[in-house]
């Protein structure tokens, strides 16, 4: 497994491999290191990476955290550069402010996308029932399509050089020989981190399903999100002509904060990147909760469902931030916590520069947004 470093580089161990993993392992080998991906299921981009809502978000979600607005905006551009054939601009994107319960009113949305430089236009989506909400906006977001990105990680890795060992849980008592260690493990970071002195840290874990959908012909290539609070989103799945949805409250069947996630046992053998038919499903709630908001969706077609488990920082319910979080944890071993996808090439150029300098301070934790 051990492979030789170069004059100038070390030899590098990166666990995990999601979209973070991955593009910290390419950066890596790019700039002169000897790289093992070690990924303990199947394929890459199978966790949280491979089952999440498909947004390569700009910023439009986050109406009450401009640090995550800014983080975001700082990583699509490196996003799009280093995965341009996975990112898709041909889709609508709608964004519509809830007229009862919402966080944030239309004029404050109108004020916060103004403020932050996030462009729109009044436009409603053919779907969208009248009076539903206060406020629709076509906006210029962009989508990722996973079954894209796999391909193309695959052949990055490939030709970067990194030795992707797939089906290879490593801890971090496996991984000695490693002059360096990225920890890119998401919702089981401190499964490695906590045993390093100070590196475990509490987030919240929530067990989430994604069911996948067919739809009528106006949601075609459409995309919207209701805001600002606990709302409802539809996108379209990769290129296969069906959907996924979203429930802020409806998609969460557990919720844990503390060191590690607690998963019912019930759903324990769904979590493996797979479309699940299962009497746990809640796609008839998510149903009844957006029936107010889109006309057609009581016709909405369950093909199944996907689970995963999201991870976030604990007490973020004033803001809804999505931080990235890259920490130097001793001299020898980088954790990336990772926030949203667009932020991937930015944390992996972080962790190469972390990489290049001495042992850690008290400054070693960067964090894209705070
Ligand atoms: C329901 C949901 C919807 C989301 N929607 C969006 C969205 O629309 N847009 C967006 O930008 N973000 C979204 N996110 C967030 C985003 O998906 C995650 O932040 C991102 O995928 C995390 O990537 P990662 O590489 O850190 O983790 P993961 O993709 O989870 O990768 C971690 C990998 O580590 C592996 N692993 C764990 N332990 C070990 C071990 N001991 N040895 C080896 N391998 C190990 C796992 O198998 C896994 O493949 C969403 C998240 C969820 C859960």
């Amino acid at each position: 497994m051990k492979r030789g470093a170069t004059a100038s580089g070390h030899r590098v161990a990166v666990v995990g491999g999601g979209i973070f993993g991955v593009t910290a392992a390419l950066h890596l080998a790019r700039a002169g290191h000897a790289v093992d991906l070690f990924e303990a299921a199947p394929e890459l981009l199978h966790g949280a990476s491979g089952v999440n809502q498909r947004r390569l978000h700009h910023g439009y979600h986050y109406p009450r955290s401009s640090d995550t607005v800014e983080q975001v905006r700082e990583g699509v551009a490196s996003f799009c550069a280093e995965y341009p054939d996975a990112v898709r601009s041909d889709y609508e994107h709608y964004v519509a402010i809830a007229s009862r319960d919402s966080l944030v009113s239309a004029e404050q949305y109108l004020q916060f996308c103004d403020r932050m430089g996030l462009e729109y236009r009044h436009e409603r989506p053919p779907f969208l029932r009248p009076g539903a909400v206060d406020l629709s906006l076509r906006v210029p977001e962009q989508a990722v399509d996973l079954a894209v990105l796999r391909e193309s990680a695959r052949r990055k890795l490939g030709a970067a050089g990194v030795a992707v060992h797939v089906r290879s849980p490593r801890q971090l008592a496996d991984l000695d020989d490693y002059e360096r260690v990225v920890l890119a493990t998401y919702a089981s970071l401190n499964h490695l981190q906590a045993a390093i002195r100070g590196g475990g840290l509490d987030y919240q874990y929530e067990v989430c399903e994604k069911p996948v959908v067919r739809l009528p012909r106006e949601y075609h290539n459409r995309s919207l999100v209701v805001l600002d609070g606990p709302f409802m989103c539809v996108d379209p799945y990769d290129g296969t002509g069906t959907f996924l949805l979203g429930n802020v409250t409806h998609a969460i069947h557990a919720t844990t904060v503390g060191r590690y996630p607690l998963i019912p046992a019930e759903l324990a053998g769904l979590l493996d990147g797979r479309i699940h038919h299962t009497p746990h499903s809640k796609f008839a709630s998510f149903v009844e909760h957006a029936r107010p908001f889109l006309t057609g969706i009581e016709r909405a077609e369950h093909i199944g469902s996907l689970f995963t488990v999201r991870a976030v920082l604990p007490h973020i319910e004033d803001t809804d931030a999505r931080p990235t979080v890259v920490r130097r944890l001793d001299d020898r071993v980088v954790s990336i916590f990772g926030g949203k996808i667009a932020t991937s090439v930015e944390a992996a150029r972080e962790v190469v520069a972390q990489f290049g300098t001495a042992a850690p301070t008290e400054q070693d934790a960067w964090q894209l947004a705070r």
